[in-house]
């Protein structure tokens, strides 16, 4: 299936990794990631989803179409990276319990993952009604400087064994499939980290520095040629 705008999957038994994010811009961290996930894993895509923007936007938060294009531009060179504009057609806030919900009724056949870092897996309990959003599929937890996988210890969403958090930190283990409070999974699994940040790109646009080897070139050029950034 080419990349399209409104993601419907068919095939049956197909497992899809969802990894969603404002992608402000995207970055080789995100991409390198999403791409180790999948090999890993074994699975058959891909869904990059960049998030809306909200009406009471925060002021970094550039709109929804370019970091949609952006993203495009990054995900067309991997036929495994698919693109989703299911959050960002819509103004306003996203809700990822909705996008999940939505995406499960349009492809059943579809066995979704959830794709996010430790960062982000720890901050979900402020996201709207965490509880439902992790009955709703298994989860896929990934490192994050500077956070450890010991750090997962203060979820209230996983009941995980220290002993086995520390090994993934100490690098004796690849993987270990943990427990959700949901009685769904969620995998942690080591990747090497790729300390990029959009925080730092961004930081570096404003300061007139260059961004080179941080992202696709395509990715560069778009945000050059429409002064994203700026200071
Ligand atoms: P910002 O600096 O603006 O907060 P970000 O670089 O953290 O942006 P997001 O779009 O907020 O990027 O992140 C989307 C998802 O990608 C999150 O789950 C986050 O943990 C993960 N992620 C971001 N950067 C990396 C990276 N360098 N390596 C692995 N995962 C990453």
């Amino acid at each position: 299936m080419h990349r399209a705008s409104c993601i419907m999957y068919h095939e049956n038994d197909m497992r899809v990794g969802i990894f969603g994010g404002t992608f402000n811009p995207i970055h080789y961290g995100h991409l390198r990631a999403a791409e180790e996930v999948r090999e890993k894993l074994g699975l058959d895509r891909i869904l990059f989803i960049p998030s809306g923007t909200p009406p009471l936007k925060t002021e970094e938060l550039t709109e929804a179409v370019h970091r949609y294009k952006m993203t495009r531009l990054a995900v067309v060179t991997n036929r495994f990276f698919e693109l989703s504009d299911i959050e960002c057609r819509h103004p306003g806030k996203s809700y990822t319990v909705k996008t999940v919900e939505e995406l499960k009724k349009t492809s059943p056949g579809i066995d979704f993952l959830f794709i996010l870092g430790i960062d982000a897996f720890l901050d979900i309990s402020n996201w709207w009604n965490p509880e439902k959003l992790i009955g709703l599929m298994d989860f896929v937890v990934i490192p994050r400087s500077p956070f450890r996988f010991v750090d997962l210890l203060s979820s209230p969403y996983i009941s995980a064994d220290e002993h086995v958090l520390k090994k993934l930190d100490a690098a004796e283990i690849e993987s270990s499939t943990i427990k959700l409070k949901s009685n769904r999974d969620m995998i942690a699994l080591r990747l090497p980290v790729i300390d990029i940040s959009a925080t730092r790109i961004r930081g570096l646009l404003s300061e007139g520095k260059s961004i080179k080897y941080l992202l696709p070139e395509a990715v560069e050029s778009y945000i050059i040629s429409n002064k994203l950034y700026r200071s």
